[in-house]
């Protein structure tokens, strides 16, 4: 019976190890994708990420290594960014104003939530934000902390006579480092709120300071950083923050260097090519 049965076991050792052999050859050839859900490989970086002309080469530089060092959660996120509503991602700068007709879909009246602390009445705010806006207050208040809502959202009309009350105190030089030209406030947006006292003292406040640690774990990102003014157009506010989502508040933290501007630069500029790189469910596999 040994006998018998030794040649049989050698032959299906060996017929393994030559099937085994024939699927490795049959494998397609050349760099793997990066990511399971995207048919990026480490080549296409360079298109993806130095490609961005919106973006300066050190920067460019900076995001492409922290990319490269954690490529796996980049396209997690990137895949949570398709998912989400893609006007949360809206550039809007001197340089990409808002139509004068623009009003967010779904703006309801914080007087109706009476959650928030706030220094005025009626103010606006989109729908879509609320859930991670009450989540960051709650987690204020845990640490014993409490934030003043000050301004929210401003019609396109308001932010005419916002504007023009800038350049009557200031002059037009100095208004628009202080105040958006109509179009160009992330406050139409409906996404963009002030907190306190809407001056620099707030950032020496416990809450400034901790909203400058902890906004972004509830989605919420401070748009015009301290030195940043150069690319921002806008002087440090570190009292205004824009809701751009958990998953891109993640993505600017980790990759863009917490400079939501150059996220949602290269966001308006490779969102297509991201979508077109997507692939599609893998099929369940036939046995
Ligand atoms: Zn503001």
């Amino acid at each position: 019976m040994k006998n018998f049965l030794f040649p049989i076991i050698i032959l299906a050792i060996f017929s393994a190890c030559s099937n085994s052999s024939e699927t490795t050859a049959s494998e397609p050839e050349g760099p793997l994708p990066l990511h399971s859900s995207f048919s990026y490989t480490e080549e296409d970086l360079d298109e993806l990420i130095d490609g961005v002309t919106g973006i300066d080469a050190p920067s460019r530089e900076a995001i492409m290594t922290a990319v490269k060092a954690n490529p796996e959660t980049f396209f997690d996120l990137m895949e949570e960014m398709l998912k989400e509503d893609p006007s949360l991602f809206i550039l809007v700068d001197k340089q990409h104003p808002l139509e004068s007709s623009y009003i967010p879909p779904d703006l309801v009246n914080m007087d109706d939530i009476s959650l928030f602390k706030k220094n005025k009445s009626a103010m606006q705010i989109r729908r879509i934000c609320l859930p991670s806006l009450i989540e960051m207050n709650q987690a204020a208040e845990e640490e014993g902390l409490e934030l003043l809502h000050s301004s929210c959202y401003r019609s396109y009309v308001y932010q005419v006579k916002t504007y023009n009350y800038w350049v009557e105190q200031l002059g037009k030089e100095e208004a628009d480092k202080v105040s958006a030209y109509p179009g160009k406030s992330q406050h139409q947006l409906g996404l963009a709120l002030d907190f306190g006292s809407i001056d620099d003292s707030y950032a020496e406040t416990a809450e400034g300071a901790w909203q400058l640690e902890n906004a972004w774990k509830y989605g919420w990102s401070l748009s015009f950083p301290e030195g940043k003014e150069e690319l921002t157009g806008y002087s440090y506010e570190c009292w205004h923050y824009r809701y751009i989502g958990k998953a891109a508040a993640r993505v600017e933290k980790e990759y863009f260097h917490g400079l939501q501007q150059n996220l949602l630069t290269f966001w308006k500029e490779k969102e297509e090519d991201i979508r077109s790189h997507k692939l599609s469910e893998s099929p369940v596999q036939e046995s």
